[in-house]
């Protein structure tokens, strides 16, 4: 398994260009398969267009701890882009007059920035209805400098959400790296200690599941009930749901299609499974995502692609509510993960 980042490693598919030539080339240039802007177009979502906006998701960095096979953001120990505290300011100007009701950090491993604690700190006062960080778990473990952050959660009413793609130690560590599992389970029992995860507890812990392979997610809700199950009966461990979400064709997701030469059924069992249901609640419909250089983006996804948003307002220092409101969503092929199935999003399916 990989050490690096794929910007360390200088691989061809760190270029986000090279990315959305891969998307928009091949089986889709030569007509095999429909453009998604051609598919939504048949039920007239085309172009797509935002709802009202519910979510900001905020992504203060890109370093992290960990180097997982599938990672859409290519994050890794060695990547430096780090939000600043200017930036951080701007956001939380932003926090404070917003419409928005879920505030949702990201990463990387957003606890690695250096400002993350005073960040939520302040953003709590905003008083916004949902907080949300995305932590990877074996953070927690990973040294002494984190291993308060239960507490920390606790103190500031985090809804804690995060990445456990099996209930068995070998799937989760071919994923995420060796060792993940057993460090992700010390964590899990730490959350709980303090109260997360447990029933009727209001201290949040959703847990996400994304396939080990090149497949689309089984039943969300049969899922759910394994991980339950198992996590139960073999570490005592509770939480409250499961999200089961679609590995998007980027990045290194990308990179590992291609390299076990899965990309082009993959890409086909996106375009057949595509549900039309899901397309009027894909994420990016109700959220807008901020890089750790305060560029706006449709979701995280466009975001590792660098697609920009199709608006005047480009940049939180000119953030608009009203104008990003009117713009048209930026999609290509990789927007067919979103739409397979029961749909895909941050926050499991949509469908
Ligand atoms: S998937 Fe999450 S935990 Fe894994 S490398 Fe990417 S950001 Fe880090
Ligand atoms: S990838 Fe992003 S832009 Fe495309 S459908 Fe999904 S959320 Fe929307």
């Amino acid at each position: 398994m990989a050490t690096k980042s794929l910007k360390a490693r200088h691989k061809e598919l760190a270029n986000t260009q090279r990315q959305l030539e891969i998307l928009s080339n091949g089986i889709f240039r030569d007509g095999d398969l429909p453009y998604f802007k051609d598919k939504i177009a048949e039920i007239g979502m085309f172009p797509l267009k935002p709802r009202k906006l519910e979510v900001l998701q905020i992504n203060v960095g890109y370093m992290c701890n960990q180097v997982c096979e599938h990672c859409h953001v290519d994050a890794g120990p060695d990547r430096k882009e780090i939000m600043t505290q200017e930036t951080m300011e701007l956001c939380l100007e932003v926090i404070r007059n917003t419409g928005a009701h879920t505030l949702d950090l990201t990463g990387g491993a957003p606890e690695m920035n250096p400002n993350f604690r005073w960040f939520v700190e302040e953003a709590a006062k905003a008083g916004i209805q949902d907080f949300i960080v995305r932590s990877n778990l074996t953070i927690i473990k990973a040294n002494k400098k984190y291993q308060d952050l239960p507490e920390f959660f606790k103190k500031f009413n985090i809804h804690v959400v995060s990445s456990m793609p099996h209930y068995t130690r070998g799937k989760t560590d071919k994923q995420r790296g060796e060792g993940v599992f057993d460090k992700s389970i010390a964590a899990l029992q730490e959350l709980n200690a303090v109260g997360y995860g447990m029933p009727d507890s209001p201290l949040r812990l959703d847990l996400v599941y994304n396939p080990s392979g090149a497949y689309l997610p089984a039943d969300q809700s049969a899922l759910e009930r394994d991980f339950k199950k198992a996590l139960l009966e073999d570490f005592n461990i509770q939480f409250h749901n499961l999200f089961a979400i679609t590995n998007l064709p980027i990045s290194r997701f990308l990179d590992y299609l291609i390299a076990s030469e899965n990309y082009e059924d993959y890409m086909i069992s996106l375009v057949d499974a595509y549900n039309p249901a899901a397309v009027q609640n894909v994420m990016c419909t109700n959220t807008i995502s901020v890089s750790w250089d305060g560029w706006l983006y449709d979701c995280d996804f466009n975001q590792m692609l660098g697609l920009k948003v199709g608006s005047k307002v480009k940049h939180i220092k000119d953030y608009n509510e009203e104008v990003l409101n009117n713009r048209n969503i930026v999609i290509s092929q990789h927007c067919y993960g979103c739409t397979a199935g029961a749909g895909s999003s941050c926050q499991g399916t949509v469908a």
